[in-house]
């Protein structure tokens, strides 16, 4: 028997998580009086005072079918007692991951061929970096092993995925990025001076100043998420950005982890400029967060290079739980039910309602220097002068300012870099959805009162 008391107030659980657990990205300031989550039901959280906040975040950007869904419970029950785990490794393989892998042949960007599964966001970007410099060597171009990424740009936390992140903090404290990475501005249409094609050309600039011959992939988020706040590129920018990456040879990474399944409109957001990647790499949405989920797939281009190899030349690539069987299970069912329930549609026509009401609503306000999204995917960036757009200083600490007011009002959601960023599950209703858009206002307005 443990001798671990379990604890029996809110305050005795606040204090073992200091003792004991560590948080991503963890600073013990930001846990001093945590929300403790107990339960969700749709659109809403509570936590174990019985208050409710709506999750405006679809959790982590990732719970896309909302919170207790009896039918993703039900597949991971019928899979755990089928075959709760078996390897995918070495000659070996089982009807789930087969299952899922065609499913998503069907409605992965075009020329999409084959997919590979991990458990992460991160180990689908570093499978990504990893497949594009195996690639090349396979073809006798060893020298091309270069990442091009860009500012704003999340890819995720694990060494390589954290180098080719474009927030310098993210390395900062854990020495240099890995070598051979480099960062290119982002198109981000408030900031940036130029349109979408100018933004692109930047790559090119890239590509050449380095050398072609040691450039292997440039990656990129359809719309930059977790480090931009919401960044929806200029029309025109993938489409040059294809053909760049084409006329160089160097492979174009789609970093679908937030915009995959539904959440702008379209089962991937790079359907919106009609462009195929080499490799699209995909986590969160697809299992719904009920268990997790991740992978890449790969243009037929680089399975027939794969297929082709020597035996001892092979991509040595793999984890223990790549294509766990449970994760494959759900994730099926989260496809079914985005497909029965058309929540693709959905995202983008209560993406459509969304972003008019709060551009009707904040468009005009000195603080509010954009309101943009795509689909399901909103931000709505704050500044201190609207006119230069210049931001706020860190002293106004505008970020928590605007937390606590959400919060206060029972919305829970993520503020990047000063924009406030809005992913609700796709199944939130209407009338949650016209609640989220009037806290958010209301928040703006209190925090960001115009000065005369
Ligand atoms: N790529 C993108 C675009 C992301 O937004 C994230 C996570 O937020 C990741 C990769 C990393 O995913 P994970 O946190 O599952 O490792």
């Amino acid at each position: 028997m443990s001798d671990i008391k379990r604890p029996t107030t809110a305050a005795a659980w606040v204090e073992a998580d200091r003792l004991h657990l560590l948080h991503p990205q963890h600073h013990p300031s930001e846990q001093q009086n945590p929300i403790i989550w107990s339960r969700g039901e749709g659109a809403t959280l509570y936590d174990t005072e019985g208050r409710a906040y709506l999750d405006g975040l679809s959790g982590m950007w990732n719970v896309h079918l909302g919170h207790g869904r009896w039918e993703l419970v039900e597949a991971a029950s019928r899979q755990l007692s089928t075959l709760a785990f078996a390897t995918a490794y070495a000659g070996a393989t089982h009807e789930p991951a087969i299952r899922l892998a065609e499913r998503l042949k069907k409605i992965a960007p075009a020329g999409i061929e084959s997919f590979f599964f991990t458990t992460s966001g991160s180990e689908a970007t570093d499978t990504s970096i990893r497949t594009a410099r195996w690639f090349w060597r396979a073809q006798g171009k060893p020298a091309k092993t270069k990442i091009i990424a860009r500012e704003w740009s999340y890819h995720g936390s694990t060494i390589g995925a954290a180098s080719a992140t474009g927030v310098d903090e993210f390395s900062e404290g854990f020495g240099p990025r890995l070598p051979g990475f480099l960062h290119i501005p982002s198109p981000y249409p408030y900031r940036f001076d130029g349109d979408g094609e100018a933004a692109a050309d930047l790559l090119e600039a890239a590509i050449l100043r380095e050398g072609p011959e040691t450039v292997a992939a440039f990656i990129a988020e359809p719309v930059q998420g977790g480090g931009g706040g919401v960044i929806v590129p200029p029309d025109g920018y993938f489409e040059r950005i294809r053909e760049i990456c084409d006329s160089h040879d160097v492979l174009f990474i789609a970093d679908e982890v937030i915009t995959g399944f539904g959440r702008t409109g379209k089962w991937f957001a790079l359907e919106h400029w009609g462009i195929a990647p080499d490799i699209v790499q995909f986590a969160k949405g697809i299992t719904s967060g009920y268990v997790p989920l991740g992978g890449i797939g790969i243009s037929a281009r680089i399975k027939d290079v794969l297929d082709g190899a020597e035996s001892d030349r092979r991509w040595w690539h793999g984890f223990t739980a790549s294509a766990h069987p449970v994760a494959c299970a759900v994730a099926l069912e989260t496809l079914r039910i985005i497909d029965e329930e058309r929540l693709v549609e959905r995202a983008a026509g209560q993406g459509g309602a969304l972003l008019g009401r709060l551009r009707e609503a904040l468009g005009w306000h000195p603080h509010v220097g954009e309101v943009r999204g795509l689909g399901l995917l909103a931000g709505v960036e704050l500044v201190a002068d609207r006119r230069t757009r210049a931001r706020f200083a860190p002293e106004f600490r505008i970020a928590s300012k605007l937390r606590a007011e959400l919060l206060a009002r029972g919305l829970y959601t993520r503020i990047v870099n000063d924009t406030i960023c809005l992913a609700p599950p796709l199944t939130t209703t209407d009338t949650d959805l016209s609640r989220i858009a009037d806290i958010v206002i209301d928040a703006v307005e209190t925090v960001c009162r115009p000065t005369k």
